[in-house]
């Protein structure tokens, strides 16, 4: 109960736990000394603190700490000395710190795989953007947000003008470096908190939470002019926006894309390279004004 109360207003809880780790260690490290020394039966307890540390902590901090996990039972052993045992018996000691070390090099090693395909598994390698795992993520936080405190979201659907035509005449690789430009292009004309993800093979999203339809429709214009700019190898690239915001608890995922996916839509079937907007009736005129551009379609 009472650690229950303390432990969420600590500044470090981890460091609080860690010193815990090493209490144990110590209070291993006693109960091996009180009971044979390197001769004790508790001898691999050693391993327990040590497989919680390693799943939790910085390679530095597991490091550290499996040194303590192999210098405490020595530090036992000597005490146990003085206690009088003595280890004629060719003590099993090599097993146990082969066990210590062994299970520290296989946690560690578990640790940095998952931690590596949790980033690999949000990150597209082309563009360096996040994907569609991670949308999918962030915007469940985005939605309580917004519903908690009626706040804004708008989203734009984007997709690069007949891409293909850029394959089939320029070759697959410079198609590949036009997608790498044009989504730093993207990024780079957004503002730091709205987020980008690569969600198909020319198709991006944008969301911009705190800003309604109006706003991100110049967002939008702003991301089509500078893509028209950027002319990668040479390359004149085009590309097509929709755009839809909703507000509140009508802050939704599957209606705010099937609203910008159809703006998308439109502004194809409108001959390209426009963004097309779809401002809902209740959405006051103006707002926090996000761009410099003006929104076209
Ligand atoms: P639209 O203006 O209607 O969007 O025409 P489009 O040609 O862009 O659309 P379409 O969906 O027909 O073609 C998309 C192309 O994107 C087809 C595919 O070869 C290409 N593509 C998808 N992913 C990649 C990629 O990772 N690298 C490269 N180089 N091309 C890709
Ligand atoms: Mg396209
Ligand atoms: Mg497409």
């Amino acid at each position: 109960m009472a650690i229950g109360f303390i432990f969420p207003r600590l500044k470090s809880p981890e460091r609080w736990i860690l010193a815990g780790d090493c209490l144990s260690v110590l209070t291993i490290a006693w109960g091996v000394a009180l009971s044979g020394g390197l001769q004790s039966p508790l001898l691999p307890l050693f391993v327990l603190p040590l497989v919680a540390v390693a799943g939790r902590h910085t390679l530095p901090v597991v490091t550290g700490f499996t040194a303590l996990c192999l210098g405490a039972p020595l530090l036992a052993a000597v005490v146990a000395v003085n206690r009088g045992v003595n280890y004629a018996g060719a003590p099993r000691v090599v097993a146990d710190f082969a066990a210590i070390t062994g299970v520290a090099a296989i946690t560690i090693a578990l640790m940095r795989a998952e931690w590596q395909y949790r980033h690999q598994s949000l990150l597209d390698p082309l563009t360096g953007l996040l994907n569609r795992l991670a949308l999918d993520r962030r915007f469940e936080e985005l939605r309580t947000q917004a519903a908690l405190s009626d706040g804004v979201i708008c989203l734009i659907a984007a997709d690069i003008d007949h891409f293909k035509a850029v394959n089939d005449a320029h070759g697959h690789d410079v198609g590949d470096i036009v997608l790498r430009d044009v989504a730093y292009s993207l990024r780079t004309s957004l503002r730091t908190f709205s987020l980008l993800y690569r969600v198909g093979g020319e198709e991006f999203i944008a969301i911009l939470p705190g800003l309604g339809t109006r706003d991100g429709a110049l967002v939008a214009e702003r991301l089509r002019s500078g893509v028209e700019e950027c002319r990668p190898r040479g390359v004149q690239i085009t590309m097509s926006f929709g755009v839809a915001g909703a507000i509140g608890r009508n802050v939704d995922y599957e209606r705010l894309f099937a609203s910008a996916d159809y703006c998308l839509y439109e502004a194809k079937r409108a001959g390209r390279n426009r963004v097309v907007a779809e401002i809902p009736e209740s959405e006051p005129p103006g707002g926090k004004n996000d761009s410099t551009g003006a929104a076209t379609g």
